[in-house]
C-alpha cells in the first residue's frame, strides 16, 4: 500500500455511515442549555438535553464558577496524586458522599471514566462479570479493560442472572454485577432489589451507574440506591455529574477502602488532570442546592407525569419508562427520523433514536423532560406531537 491511502478507509467508513442513515448530523446550540435553545438562529424548545434540573445554566452555579476561577483559577495544573488536587475537590468529594450517604467518594473527568476508573479495580482476569444487555458503553468499555469474562444477561432478566451466578457458584474468583440503574433509551430501572439480593447469596460485588438517577430519583435526587432503599447494599455507586447536575465530571460513591484504593490505582485518577477549579465549585454548588431543596426534583417528576399521561391520552405509545425519559415509539427508522424532521420545522428540539442505539423496527422519539419546561412549554410539544401524529397517521 503506498503511504498516502494508509488513511483512505476512512473516507469509506464515513460514506458508509452516511449511505446506512448511521451518520450523526451534530446540531450546534449557539447559547446556553436550557428550556429553549437557539439553533441556526431560531429558537427551539429543547427535548433532548440531559440537564435534568436546568442546572447546567443555573445562575448560582455560574456565580459558583466564576468564584472557583477567582480562589482557584482555570485548571488544576496537575494531576491529582502530583500537585493537582485541591481543597474545592476536596469539599465536592465530602459533600458528595454525604449525599449519596456513603463513607466516601472520589471524582474524575467524567463518567465514562469514572467506570474505566472503578471496574479494572474490582475484577480482572480470570474473574467474572455479569452485565445487563442494555448497560451502557462505558459499563462495557470498563468491563473489556477489566480483562474479566464477561457474562451478558438478557436486559433485566433476572432469573437468567441467577443461572449464571449458580453455574459459577464453585469458581473461587472476584465476581461483579455491575448495571445501569436507569436505562437511558426507555427510562426503564434495574431491579436492583434483586441484583443486591442475589450478590448477597452468591458472593457477587454489586455495581450501579446512576448516570440518568442522580438527581432523578429517591429523595432530593439521591439516586436510584436511595429511590428503592437499598443503602448499605449495593457496593459501589458509580454517578455523573453531567447530566442532572448541570456541569461535567463523574464520581463512585463507596465505603472508604475502596475510594482510597481507586485513588491509588484507578488509572484515570493517576494518569488525567481532575476537573477544574470552576466545574468542581459549581458541582458543589449543585450538590448543595440538592440537599437543601427538592423543589426542582418535585417539579422534574410533575412535568414528566404530565407529559407522559398527556401523550398517552393522545393515544401515542411512551414504551416502558418509569422516569423523565420519554420514549415515543415510532417503530419504523425512517419514519422515526421524518417525526423528528416534523418537529424541528415546527421549532421543537427532540431527536429520533434508531438501530443500532435501540433494536431495529423499535426507533422512537426521545423526549427529554426537564423542570425547566413550563406548562406551556409542554403544550406546545404536546400540540405539535398530536398534530404530526394525526399528519403521519400514527395517532
Ligand atoms: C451518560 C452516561 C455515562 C457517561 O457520563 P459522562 O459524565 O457524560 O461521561 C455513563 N453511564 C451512563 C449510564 C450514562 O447514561
Amino acid at each position: 500500500m503506498a503511504k498516502d491511502d494508509v488513511l483512505s478507509f476512512v473516507d469509506e467508513a464515513l460514506d458508509e455511515l452516511r449511505d446506512k442513515n448511521l451518520y450523526n448530523e451534530i446540531r450546534v446550540l449557539e447559547g446556553q442549555q436550557g428550556a429553549w435553545v437557539t439553533i441556526d438562529g431560531v429558537e427551539k424548545l429543547n427535548l433532548c438535553s440531559n440537564n435534568y434540573l436546568g442546572l447546567a445554566a443555573d445562575e448560582q452555579l455560574k456565580k459558583a464558577a466564576k468564584e472557583g476561577i477567582d480562589e482557584f483559577g482555570v485548571g488544576p495544573g496537575a494531576v491529582r496524586t502530583i500537585a493537582g488536587s485541591m481543597t474545592i475537590h476536596d469539599r465536592l468529594e465530602e459533600r458528595l458522599a454525604e449525599f449519596k450517604r456513603r463513607e466516601a467518594s472520589v471524582v474524575v473527568q467524567s463518567g465514562f471514566n469514572a467506570n474505566l476508573a472503578v471496574i479494572p479495580l474490582l475484577v480482572g482476569r480470570g474473574d467474572i462479570i455479569y452485565s445487563d444487555s442494555l448497560n451502557h458503553a462505558s459499563i462495557i468499555d470498563g468491563c473489556r479493560l477489566s480483562r474479566a469474562e464477561i457474562k451478558v444477561y438478557p436486559h433485566l432478566d433476572m432469573d437468567a442472572l441467577e443461572e449464571l451466578m449458580k453455574e459459577d457458584q464453585d469458581r473461587d474468583c472476584n465476581k461483579l454485577a455491575v448495571t445501569d440503574g436507569v436505562f437511558s433509551m426507555d427510562g426503564d430501572l434495574a431491579n436492583l432489589p434483586r441484583i443486591a439480593e442475589l450478590a448477597e447469596t452468591y458472593g457477587c460485588i454489586s455495581m450501579v451507574d446512576d448516570a440518568h438517577g442522580e438527581g432523578v430519583l429517591g429523595s432530593h435526587g439521591r439516586g436510584i440506591v436511595d429511590h428503592y432503599d437499598l443503602h448499605g447494599r449495593i457496593d459501589v455507586e458509580m454517578g455523573t455529574l453531567s447530566k442532572a447536575m448541570g456541569c461535567v465530571g463523574g464520581f463512585i460513591a463507596a465505603d472508604a477502602n475502596l475510594i482510597e484504593f481507586i485513588q491509588q490505582r484507578g488509572r484515570p485518577f493517576l494518569f488525567s488532570s481532575s476537573i477544574t477549579p470552576p466545574e468542581a465549585a459549581a458541582n458543589l454548588a449543585a450538590v448543595k442546592m440538592l440537599s437543601e431543596s427538592d423543589d426542582l426534583v418535585e417539579k422534574l417528576w410533575d412535568n414528566a407525569r404530565y407529559f407522559q399521561s398527556g401523550m398517552q391520552d393522545l393515544g401515542f405509545d411512551t414504551g416502558k419508562t418509569q422516569t423523565p425519559i420519554t420514549p415515543v415509539m415510532i417503530g419504523d427508522a425512517g419514519e422515526s427520523a421524518e417525526f423528528s424532521r416534523r418537529l424541528f420545522d415546527r421549532d421543537i428540539f427532540a431527536q429520533s433514536i434508531g438501530f443500532p442505539t435501540v433494536p431495529r423496527g423499535e426507533a422512537r422519539i426521545r423526549v427529554m423532560i426537564s423542570a425547566v419546561h413550563s406548562r406551556d412549554d409542554l403544550d406546545f410539544a404536546l400540540e405539535t406531537f398530536a398534530e404530526i401524529g394525526r399528519e403521519m397517521d400514527l395517532i
